[in-house]
């Protein structure tokens, strides 16, 4: 039986916050933190753009300047080499950056070697899958009422929305609660094959 992970990719994979601010508070000569997205609805966040701030998420060298997540390649990686998993990933990205976002992706992870499946669209609970990893709360929101087991990384814009549910800290963390929920649904060996990259 295979497990089939969905991942998110900005906010999950890829940490698009700290160039999206950097760019920002350049532009806007402010001084923005990760700490100061509390919503992810941008226009109720402290930018003196408001709504202008969605733009940088159509801007291509944000995209490109995005870091992997820590532990998240290797993690991936591993995943998509295990005979027992599969890997999708799925992003409502508007198809402006959806090259440069593939680009990153591919050069991470040639689909040559590590296969993944990948979905493009809004509604993520489309994705057919046994575990998703979001990190959007409004999204995460949408699976669980339709029955989806999700795990949420713990996000500054997402610490208050769902306290409930399984937050993971990090792609390594051992204590971490991706790994519970892996374990409380029997992929007992996925848990320990990520703990073997700790
Ligand atoms: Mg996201």
């Amino acid at each position: 039986m295979t497990l089939t992970l969905g991942v998110d990719l900005d906010g999950v994979v890829f940490d698009l916050m700290t160039p999206l601010l950097a760019q920002y508070n350049k532009d806007y000569d402010d001084d923005m933190t990760r700490e100061d997205i509390t919503n992810f609805r941008f226009e109720k966040d402290r930018f003196k753009c408001g709504r202008l701030a969605y733009n940088y998420l159509y801007d291509p060298r944000i995209q490109f300047a995005s870091p992997f997540f820590e532990g998240a390649e290797k993690v991936l990686k591993a995943f998509m080499l295990h005979d027992d998993i599969d890997v999708i990933f799925a992003t409502a990205t508007s198809r402006a950056v959806m090259p440069a976002k593939l680009a990153k992706i591919e050069s991470a992870f040639p689909s040559t070697y590590y296969p993944y499946g990948f979905y493009l669209g809004r509604d993520k609970t489309k994705v057919d899958c046994d575990v998703f990893i979001e990190d959007a709360a409004h999204n995460v929101l949408s699976m669980l009422n339709k029955n989806k087991q999700v795990i949420m990384p713990d996000r500054p814009w997402n610490r208050e929305a769902l306290p409930n549910i399984h937050h993971h800290e990090s792609w390594f963390d051992e204590e971490n609660r991706m790994l519970l929920v892996i374990r409380s649904l029997g992929w007992e060996h996925i848990r320990k094959l990520v703990l073997e990259l700790v």
